[in-house]
Protein backbone atom coordinates (compact mmCIF):
# COMPACT_ATOMS: atom_id res chain seq x y z
CA UNK A 1 0.00 0.00 0.00
CA UNK A 2 1.00 3.64 -1.03
CA UNK A 3 2.17 5.52 2.22
CA UNK A 4 0.30 8.84 2.23
CA UNK A 5 1.40 12.11 3.05
CA UNK A 6 -0.24 14.10 5.83
CA UNK A 7 -0.94 16.45 3.08
CA UNK A 8 -1.95 13.62 0.25
CA UNK A 9 -4.41 12.11 2.92
CA UNK A 10 -6.13 15.73 4.17
CA UNK A 11 -6.09 16.48 0.35
CA UNK A 12 -8.37 12.78 0.07
CA UNK A 13 -10.80 13.66 2.57
CA UNK A 14 -12.06 16.55 0.19
CA UNK A 15 -14.28 16.06 -2.62
CA UNK A 16 -12.72 17.46 -5.75
CA UNK A 17 -13.55 20.63 -6.74
CA UNK A 18 -14.44 20.41 -10.05
CA UNK A 19 -14.18 24.81 -10.91
CA UNK A 20 -10.34 24.53 -10.04
CA UNK A 21 -9.28 20.91 -11.42
CA UNK A 22 -10.69 22.91 -14.68
CA UNK A 23 -8.42 25.41 -14.19
CA UNK A 24 -5.30 22.97 -13.30
CA UNK A 25 -6.28 21.60 -16.92
CA UNK A 26 -6.00 24.40 -18.90
CA UNK A 27 -2.84 25.17 -16.73
CA UNK A 28 -1.17 22.26 -18.51
CA UNK A 29 -2.85 22.56 -21.85
CA UNK A 30 -1.72 26.13 -22.30
CA UNK A 31 2.06 24.92 -20.88
CA UNK A 32 1.72 27.24 -17.85
CA UNK A 33 3.92 27.03 -14.96
CA UNK A 34 1.86 24.05 -12.54
CA UNK A 35 2.34 26.41 -9.46
CA UNK A 36 -1.03 27.14 -8.51
CA UNK A 37 -1.18 27.72 -4.34
CA UNK A 38 -1.66 23.99 -2.54
CA UNK A 39 -5.62 22.97 -2.56
CA UNK A 40 -5.51 23.15 1.10
CA UNK A 41 -4.31 26.98 1.01
CA UNK A 42 -6.70 27.51 -1.74
CA UNK A 43 -9.77 26.94 0.64
CA UNK A 44 -7.36 28.79 3.34
CA UNK A 45 -7.61 31.99 1.34
CA UNK A 46 -11.81 31.84 0.36
CA UNK A 47 -11.93 31.59 4.46
CA UNK A 48 -9.65 33.93 5.25
CA UNK A 49 -11.23 36.57 2.85
CA UNK A 50 -14.49 35.77 4.45
CA UNK A 51 -13.96 35.74 7.95
CA UNK A 52 -12.52 39.20 7.85
CA UNK A 53 -15.26 40.65 5.82
CA UNK A 54 -13.06 41.95 2.91
CA UNK A 55 -14.08 43.89 -0.04
CA UNK A 56 -11.20 44.76 -2.01
CA UNK A 57 -8.68 42.30 -2.01
CA UNK A 58 -5.18 42.76 -4.29
CA UNK A 59 -3.35 39.61 -5.53
CA UNK A 60 0.50 39.73 -6.84
CA UNK A 61 0.51 37.13 -9.74
CA UNK A 62 -2.64 35.82 -11.13
CA UNK A 63 -1.11 32.71 -13.30
CA UNK A 64 -3.91 31.19 -14.52
CA UNK A 65 -6.80 32.54 -11.42
CA UNK A 66 -6.93 29.36 -9.75
CA UNK A 67 -5.93 31.63 -6.98
CA UNK A 68 -7.59 34.16 -7.88
CA UNK A 69 -10.90 32.07 -8.33
CA UNK A 70 -9.87 31.06 -4.18
CA UNK A 71 -10.10 34.58 -3.31
CA UNK A 72 -12.87 35.50 -5.25
CA UNK A 73 -15.00 33.24 -4.02
CA UNK A 74 -14.92 34.93 -0.60
CA UNK A 75 -15.70 37.88 -1.63
CA UNK A 76 -19.47 39.15 -1.28
CA UNK A 77 -21.75 41.56 -3.51
CA UNK A 78 -19.74 44.66 -4.61
CA UNK A 79 -16.35 43.10 -3.55
CA UNK A 80 -13.53 43.45 -5.66
CA UNK A 81 -10.30 41.36 -6.26
CA UNK A 82 -7.60 43.06 -8.29
CA UNK A 83 -5.26 41.07 -9.83
CA UNK A 84 -1.49 41.87 -11.17
CA UNK A 85 -0.09 39.74 -13.67
CA UNK A 86 3.00 40.52 -15.64
CA UNK A 87 2.46 38.61 -19.21
CA UNK A 88 -0.66 39.41 -20.55
CA UNK A 89 -1.47 35.84 -21.96
CA UNK A 90 -1.60 34.44 -18.25
CA UNK A 91 -4.01 37.39 -17.15
CA UNK A 92 -5.96 36.10 -20.09
CA UNK A 93 -6.16 32.62 -18.86
CA UNK A 94 -6.70 33.81 -15.70
CA UNK A 95 -10.05 35.98 -16.80
CA UNK A 96 -11.09 33.02 -19.00
CA UNK A 97 -10.78 30.84 -15.73
CA UNK A 98 -12.59 33.26 -13.24
CA UNK A 99 -15.31 34.04 -15.81
CA UNK A 100 -15.88 30.52 -16.34
CA UNK A 101 -16.28 29.85 -12.66
CA UNK A 102 -19.23 32.42 -12.41
CA UNK A 103 -17.13 35.06 -10.40
CA UNK A 104 -16.16 37.31 -13.71
CA UNK A 105 -17.94 40.41 -12.07
CA UNK A 106 -15.53 40.36 -8.75
CA UNK A 107 -12.04 40.40 -10.58
CA UNK A 108 -10.02 43.20 -12.46
CA UNK A 109 -6.70 42.20 -13.90
CA UNK A 110 -3.86 44.92 -14.55
CA UNK A 111 -1.03 43.73 -17.17
CA UNK A 112 2.76 44.58 -16.25
CA UNK A 113 5.29 45.29 -13.57
CA UNK A 114 3.36 44.80 -10.02
CA UNK A 115 5.67 47.07 -8.52
CA UNK A 116 4.29 50.03 -11.11
CA UNK A 117 1.12 49.40 -10.19
CA UNK A 118 1.70 48.87 -6.51
CA UNK A 119 3.35 52.20 -6.43
CA UNK A 120 0.41 53.82 -8.44
CA UNK A 121 -2.32 52.20 -6.64
CA UNK A 122 -0.48 53.79 -3.66
CA UNK A 123 -0.21 57.16 -5.32
CA UNK A 124 -3.78 57.29 -6.29
CA UNK A 125 -4.62 56.47 -1.85
CA UNK A 126 -5.94 52.98 -2.45
CA UNK A 127 -6.33 50.76 0.20
CA UNK A 128 -7.17 46.98 0.50
CA UNK A 129 -8.42 44.41 3.22
CA UNK A 130 -6.35 41.25 1.65
CA UNK A 131 -3.21 40.83 -0.02
CA UNK A 132 -2.32 37.07 -1.62
CA UNK A 133 1.78 37.64 -2.85
CA UNK A 134 2.65 34.93 -4.99
CA UNK A 135 4.74 35.98 -7.53
CA UNK A 136 8.46 36.81 -8.68
CA UNK A 137 10.42 36.00 -5.05
CA UNK A 138 13.32 38.21 -5.73
CA UNK A 139 10.77 41.23 -5.25
CA UNK A 140 8.51 39.23 -2.09
CA UNK A 141 10.38 42.39 0.56
CA UNK A 142 9.45 45.02 -1.77
CA UNK A 143 5.99 43.34 -2.05
CA UNK A 144 5.53 43.36 1.48
CA UNK A 145 6.79 47.00 2.47
CA UNK A 146 4.13 48.51 -0.37
CA UNK A 147 1.27 46.10 0.99
CA UNK A 148 1.47 47.20 4.51
CA UNK A 149 1.38 50.49 3.13
CA UNK A 150 -1.29 50.02 0.90
CA UNK A 151 -3.30 48.13 3.94
CA UNK A 152 -6.40 49.06 6.03
CA UNK A 153 -6.06 48.41 9.54
CA UNK A 154 -6.10 44.70 10.20
CA UNK A 155 -5.56 43.74 6.54
CA UNK A 156 -4.05 40.22 6.23
CA UNK A 157 -1.40 39.92 3.82
CA UNK A 158 -1.00 36.23 2.71
CA UNK A 159 2.55 35.29 0.95
CA UNK A 160 3.19 31.99 -1.05
CA UNK A 161 5.93 29.73 -1.25
CA UNK A 162 8.34 31.09 1.53
CA UNK A 163 9.76 27.55 1.69
CA UNK A 164 10.80 27.37 -1.46
CA UNK A 165 10.83 23.69 -1.81
CA UNK A 166 13.16 23.25 0.93
CA UNK A 167 15.83 26.10 -0.32
CA UNK A 168 15.39 28.64 2.60
CA UNK A 169 16.60 26.57 4.86
CA UNK A 170 19.81 24.97 2.87
CA UNK A 171 22.43 27.31 3.91
CA UNK A 172 24.17 26.31 0.34
CA UNK A 173 21.21 28.17 -1.88
CA UNK A 174 22.84 31.73 -2.15
CA UNK A 175 20.58 32.58 -5.10
CA UNK A 176 19.05 36.25 -5.12
CA UNK A 177 15.87 34.61 -4.94
CA UNK A 178 16.04 32.54 -1.85
CA UNK A 179 18.26 35.15 0.06
CA UNK A 180 14.73 37.73 -0.74
CA UNK A 181 12.45 34.99 0.39
CA UNK A 182 14.64 34.72 4.15
CA UNK A 183 14.51 38.38 4.44
CA UNK A 184 10.74 38.55 3.38
CA UNK A 185 10.22 35.79 6.30
CA UNK A 186 12.21 37.53 8.61
CA UNK A 187 10.11 40.47 7.68
CA UNK A 188 6.66 38.46 8.12
CA UNK A 189 8.54 37.51 11.68
CA UNK A 190 9.63 40.38 13.26
CA UNK A 191 8.20 43.58 11.47
CA UNK A 192 6.48 45.96 14.64
CA UNK A 193 3.57 46.77 12.08
CA UNK A 194 2.49 43.03 11.45
CA UNK A 195 1.54 40.52 14.07
CA UNK A 196 1.79 37.01 11.88
CA UNK A 197 2.39 32.81 11.60
CA UNK A 198 3.79 31.48 9.02
CA UNK A 199 2.53 27.86 8.03
CA UNK A 200 5.23 25.33 6.82
CA UNK A 201 2.81 22.47 5.03
CA UNK A 202 2.76 22.24 1.43
CA UNK A 203 5.61 25.04 0.28
CA UNK A 204 5.08 27.42 3.08
CA UNK A 205 2.58 30.12 3.90
CA UNK A 206 3.18 33.23 5.59
CA UNK A 207 -0.16 34.99 7.09
CA UNK A 208 0.38 38.48 8.51
CA UNK A 209 -2.54 41.15 10.12
CA UNK A 210 -1.56 44.59 9.80
CA UNK A 211 -2.05 46.34 13.62
MG1 LIG B 1 3.01 30.22 -5.53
Amino acid sequence: METLTAESYMEGLYEEDAVLTRVKEVIVAKNMPEISIAPGYGRLLTMMVTMIGAKRVLEIGALGGYSGICLARGLKEGGKLLSLELKQDFADVARDNVIEAGLGDFVEYRIGEALDHLNALLEQGERFDFFFIDADKVNYPNYLELAIKLANPGAIIAGDNTLMRGKVVDEKQTKASVQAMRTFNQRIANDPRLESTILPAYDGLALARVK
